[in-house]
């Protein structure tokens, strides 16, 4: 079944004590007031193991934000997902624009990190979105759709069906530009029909596809009221407890 999810992306932000804290708090307010849609906490790697056991795990999972795209061995500085298996988190991020940008991830690199993550056991929020000047030329379809095939759809219908897609626009990221309900509605529909035409209408049906770039508490709902909407990837707006769970209330 498709999965509601709101999910926060802390990046390279917060000392391991402020995320400790952070985490602890997002808990407590799951705890206390539910949560309609799943919780995730994309959190630096240095805090993953702390941020597990401040959290009860069966309503906040702990995401890492890339894992490396080898088994293990001499890759000095880069995390295998076996070991952030080991830690206890539930989910990676994989392919965040800022991480194809600056670190130069393309689809085939990510089409290992992806097998990788999978093989753990562990479920990948996959990113895909286009840049302004793709937008201003209407190319996003064409983007999104060789975003996919080039990094995913080498998987099984069942491997494919343990992926998270997270839609990111990527002039929307950071920027106080959001995607409109419409545009977000608009592509999100299509990249469920990218998938269906692939693995067939059920996985297409039960895919989960966030959507990211400057959501807040103030346009969550209206964003995930969308049919093909089913939750956020949320950056900014994960820093702070209270708006991340204005955005996880807007379910
Ligand atoms: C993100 O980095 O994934 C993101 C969506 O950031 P923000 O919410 O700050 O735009």
């Amino acid at each position: 079944m498709r999965q509601n999810i709101v999910a926060g992306n802390w990046k390279m932000n917060m000392t391991l004590q402020e995320g400790v804290e952070l985490a602890t708090e997002v808990n407590n307010i799951v705890a206390s007031k539910g949560a309609n849609c799943g919780v995730v906490l994309g959190v630096p790697a240095t805090h993953i193991t702390e941020v597990v056991k401040a959290v009860d795990t069966a309503k906040v999972s702990v995401a890492a934000q890339n894992c490396a795209d080898k088994v293990s061995g001499a890759y000095t500085g880069e995390i295998s997902a076996s070991m952030v298996k080991s830690t206890g988190a539930g989910h990676v991020i994989l392919g965040h624009s800022e991480r194809r940008e600056y670190y130069g991830e393309t689809n085939a690199i990510l089409k290992e990190k992806t097998d990788l993550t999978l093989a753990n056991g562990l479920t990948p929020i996959f990113c895909i979105g286009e840049v302004l000047e793709e937008r201003e030329a209407n190319k996003q379809n064409e983007v999104v759709k060789t975003q996919i095939e080039e990094a995913l759809f080498h998987l099984s219908a069942e491997d494919f069906g343990k992926i998270v897609l997270a839609y990111e626009p990527v002039w929307a990221i950071g920027t106080g530009k959001v995607a409109t309900p419409e545009q977000a509605q608009e592509i999100h529909a299509y990249i469920r029909s990218v998938v269906a035409d692939k693995y067939g209408a059920e996985v297409a049906d039960n895919c989960s596809i966030l959507y990211g770039g400057s959501c807040k508490p103030g346009n969550a709902k209206e964003l995930f009221a969308n049919p093909d909407v089913d939750g956020g990837l949320i950056g900014g707006a994960s820093l702070k407890a209270e708006d991340f769970h204005g955005i996880i209330s807007a379910f």
